[in-house]
């Protein structure tokens, strides 16, 4: 992409300066546009430009192919490892190479007992980047695909 665009390609007005969304993104709007927070939509010329930052590589090897891994961040501002040999083809909408993938665990340990087992709970972000407290006994069983430990969950508001 190219970062050092400075006007908008919609309506060739200025583009304002960088803006860092409350998840951590960073965006530029068109002068011509504002975003209005009662509407929950963009007045005016809607180009936003999303500024990704760039993958930092990783002193690991991918697991599968021995490539490097890049950490990467995603617009909800979930981290994860992935591997330097893998890409995306816009064209036929298809991972291309190694699709060797790991989702950071953005755990957090909370001082707080789970009501259910007494446990304590973690606050976990999910991909949407939505907050949820679990209990931190809860698990996934993959060869058997269901839920092991306490399934106390509670949502966060906001
Ligand atoms: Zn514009
Ligand atoms: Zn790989
Ligand atoms: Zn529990």
């Amino acid at each position: 992409m190219d970062q050092s665009l400075t006007t908008c390609p919609k309506c060739g007005s200025e583009l304002k300066p960088i803006e860092t969304t409350p998840s951590g993104k960073k965006l530029q709007r068109c002068s011509q546009g504002n975003w209005n927070p009662d509407t929950r939509q963009t007045e005016g010329c809607t180009f936003v430009k999303w500024i990704n930052d760039p993958p930092k590589e990783l002193d690991e090897k991918c697991p599968k192919c021995g490539a490097n891994l890049v950490l990467q961040t995603t617009r909800f501002g979930k981290k994860m490892k992935k591997c330097s040999a893998g890409g995306w083809d816009k064209a036929t909408r298809q991972a291309t190479g190694c699709d060797y993938v790991d989702w950071m665990d953005s755990k957090q340990m909370l001082d707080e007992d789970c009501p259910e087992c007494g446990e304590k709970l973690v606050l976990q972000t999910v991909s949407s980047g939505k907050k949820i407290k679990k209990c931190s006994t809860a698990g996934w069983d993959k060869e058997n695909k269901v839920a092991t430990g306490c399934t106390y969950t509670q949502w966060m508001k906001g």
